[in-house]
């Protein structure tokens, strides 16, 4: 490609919004555009790498059986309120409406689409495990959509769905996606790792996240120093801290709002976002009357005597089923436990815990009864939170470290949830109908490029991993009105992409230290220079990973790079 024919629109300052080096860089290198608030365009060279990334994704999610697929953006609400996720997703959520006043939504994710699809289309345990994938569009409205590509508010993801008629079936595709998500983040060239993660608002148990290690991640990741261990510190309960003794106290937890109906309602009342990482707590107080508590990690307000949380209000509904609707928790799951004594539903699988009350993870399996300040060993992961570094590692090998990361990558087994409340089933081998059992596999590609650029830069520009790269060569000709370096450099790309080499020609009529400038920020691996010694048949050659840099004939160049 010649640089007079395409767009590589570089900066010299430093766009103002950004903080963080993927996101200057990707800027002033020509490689994307704002076009709204997290809201970006990929311009040519943006977009090259954007599909790299996706082909060693494509790849990937072949060898590990899945098939690709695509799915709409845009999404009837109808199905989102059958999972009740219409409920509960929260502000997140794009929301909008037809001509006809029609409720839709552009997709978060897709579990409520293919669930659906495969409802109608697969009828038979014959027709399982069935794994899909698609690389698509994805809208959150995020609360703070900042660090460029890290955090948009439309960004590009793969989400992989497989479909199970046994939990060893599950296992087994999961165990396939964790290996090939292993194996694209190598071929990205990443420092990562993955770790034990919460379920957060997508339900279900076993999930892991792929965390590119970096200091500007969001993440904090407790890992070994010695061993395979690593978890994602956010994932322990929030309120195994607190302790409630009387009445009063128990009170003094509760802010008023009898008007709030709806989570957003909640959340606007106590101005607190339900984003990541916040659990929210229904109290059941009488027959009819919840109480609402939101909470998360490292917060306390004044008032409220209920550590970690952000605020607690009474809502008002109806009946069990609209509780449920809210928190998209199955209040009915207590199963054996008093729900009289036992009132606290959490808005997901995993446990929470106040004050001697226990929640349920919707399989209805997951008991715990737990005793305030006594135990809360849910399992030996949940308390993480208080975790500090130096501590003996949970495996019993090491000692915890922690590190920052960026969630790259995760992989999450559903279980029933979504086939149950979508209706998804099929005919056993005894004929019998069964719910399906699903797992889900979510890796950023937008958030993947920028998180490479974080972990491959220098002060000069990016430094891309060859497997990445948009073009593999940057041929530069110092002057373009010296003929003969012209002429050499143009017979040097014919060759190049003769030997199937992707060529950037700097064909520009640019002085050179913009040129050379411009060829470091963009940060391909290899400058071929056409300057001084073109009539001696000598180019130079500079590789930009270490600056290395040597005088090669052209007879020189194929077999040398090759
Ligand atoms: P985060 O914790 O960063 O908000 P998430 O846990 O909400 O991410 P998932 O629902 O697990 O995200 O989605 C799968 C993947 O999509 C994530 O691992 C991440 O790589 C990517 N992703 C999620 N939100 C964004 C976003 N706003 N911008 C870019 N990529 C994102
Ligand atoms: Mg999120
Ligand atoms: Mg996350
Ligand atoms: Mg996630």
């Amino acid at each position: 490609m010649k640089h007079s024919q395409t767009l590589i629109p570089t900066l010299k300052e430093v766009p103002t919004d950004a903080e963080i080096a993927s996101h200057k860089l990707l800027v002033r290198a020509g490689y994307v555009r704002q076009t709204a608030s997290g809201v970006y365009s990929f311009l040519p060279l943006g977009n090259k790498v954007l599909k790299k990334v996706e082909q060693i994704v494509r790849e990937e999610m072949e060898l590990a059986g899945a098939v690709e697929m695509l799915m709409p953006a845009l999404q009837p609400a109808d199905l989102w309120k059958e999972t009740g996720r219409w409920y509960n997703f929260g502000p997140e959520l794009m929301r909008l409406h037809d001509r006809h006043d029609r409720e839709f939504v552009l997709g978060a994710t897709h579990e409520e689409v293919i669930t659906s699809i495969i409802r109608d289309e697969v009828k038979s345990y014959k027709k399982l495990p069935l794994t899909l994938y698609q690389i698509q569009t994805k809208y959150r409205d995020e609360k703070r959509p900042r660090f460029g590509l890290l955090r948009g508010r439309e960004f590009v993801m793969k989400d992989a769905y497989s479909f199970h008629d046994t939990d060893e079936s599950l296992d087994d595709v999961y165990d396939k996606m964790y290996l090939a998500y292993s194996n694209i983040f190598k071929r990205c060239g990443l420092n990562f790792r993955a770790v034990i993660a919460d379920s957060g608002a997508m339900g279900g148990k076993d999930t892991h996240e792929f965390m590119v290690l970096s200091e500007i991640g969001e993440d904090t990741i407790a890992y070994s120093d010695t061993s395979d261990f690593a978890a994602n510190i956010e994932m322990a309960p929030v309120n195994v801290e607190y302790t409630r003794n009387t009445e009063q106290e128990q009170e003094r937890t509760i802010v008023d709002t009898p008007s709030a109906k709806t989570m957003e309602e909640v959340s606007n009342f106590l101005n607190v976002s339900i984003d990541k990482g916040i659990k929210s707590l229904l109290f059941k107080i009488d027959e009819d009357k919840f109480a609402l508590v939101l909470a998360r990690g490292d917060h306390e307000i004044n008032d409220i005597k209920l550590k970690n949380c952000l605020g607690a209000t009474h809502v008002e509904l109806a009946s069990e089923e609209e509780a449920k609707a809210l928190l998209g928790a199955d209040i009915g799951s207590l199963g054996p436990v008093n729900v009289k004594e036992i009132p606290i539903i959490a808005d997901n699988a995993i446990t929470s815990i106040v004050n001697g009350y226990c929640g349920a993870n919707e399989t209805g399996k997951h008991y715990i009864n737990v005793n305030p300040n006594k135990d809360f060993t849910v399992d030996k992961y949940e308390d993480l939170r208080f975790i500090k570094e130096g501590d003996p590692s949970p495996d019993g090998k090491g000692t915890i470290q922690f590190a920052k990361g960026i969630e790259v990558g995760h992989v999450f087994k559903l279980g029933k949830r979504y086939a149950e409340k979508l209706g998804a089933q099929y005919l056993n081998e005894q004929g019998k109908q069964e719910v399906m059992t699903m797992g889900c596999y979510g890796i950023g590609v937008s958030r993947t490029v920028a998180a490479i650029v974080e972990q491959f830069h220098d002060e000069k520009g990016i430094i891309w991993p060859k497997s990445v790269s948009p073009y593999d060569i940057h041929l530069v000709t110092v002057n373009t009105k010296d003929e003969e370096q012209l002429h050499l450099s143009e017979s040097i790309y014919k060759e190049l992409q003769q030997n199937h080499f992707d060529v950037l020609f700097d064909d520009r009529k640019e002085r050179a230290g913009v040129k050379f400038a411009d060829s470091d920020l963009i940060g391909l691996p290899i400058r071929i220079t056409v300057g001084k010694r073109a009539s001696e048949g000598y180019v130079e050659c500079k590789v930009r990973e270490d600056g290395e840099q040597f005088d090669l004939h052209v007879s020189e160049i194929v077999p040398s790079i090759k």
